[in-house]
């Protein structure tokens, strides 16, 4: 069994405007995480089919397993309305003043599941924009591109 995986990069300066304005948003988004331990600073922007956008930031907590991530943050808030409103596109950023930004900023494999399932339930998928801040921009159609295989649950 082969996958290949597919990422598109881009010069930030060559986005439309509207993709500027979605990066954007994670970047003031971001400045809403609460990350005190890590120092590591996430904004999600999530777009919908209605042109909704909801934003995320990671959470943490001084009982450290009970923060979660800015994806999962923004997508839950989605995922409410789900039915009426798919998940469009993500974008996430990241600054830190402790650690290196990736400059290829994967969502890390539990917000992918969470991707993913939501890709399932809406049955269409969702472009993942990943931004550091500098001058390239990279996309993946899909979580599958990370996520080539996933836990599923089908009823009996
Ligand atoms: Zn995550």
């Amino acid at each position: 069994m082969e996958k290949t995986v597919r990422i598109e990069a881009f010069l930030h300066q060559d986005l439309t405007q509207e993709e500027q304005a979605f990066l954007n948003q994670a970047v003031e988004a971001s400045k809403q995480s609460h990350a005190p331990y890590s120092e590591f600073y996430v904004g999600c922007s999530v777009s919908h089919q209605n042109g909704k956008l909801i934003l995320g930031s990671n959470q943490e907590n001084a009982s450290f397993p009970s923060g979660l991530c800015a994806e999962r943050v923004a997508l839950f808030e989605s995922a409410k309305t789900l039915d009426a409103n798919k998940v469009m596109e993500l974008a996430v950023y990241a600054r830190s003043t402790k650690y290196e930004v990736p400059q290829m900023l994967v969502p890390c494999a539990g917000c992918l599941q969470v991707i993913s399932d939501i890709q399932n339930r809406q049955k269409a998928p969702i472009k993942i924009w990943m931004w550091d801040g500098g001058d390239t921009v990279y996309r993946a159609q899909d979580a599958g591109q990370f996520l080539p295989f996933h836990f599923e649950l089908h009823k009996k």
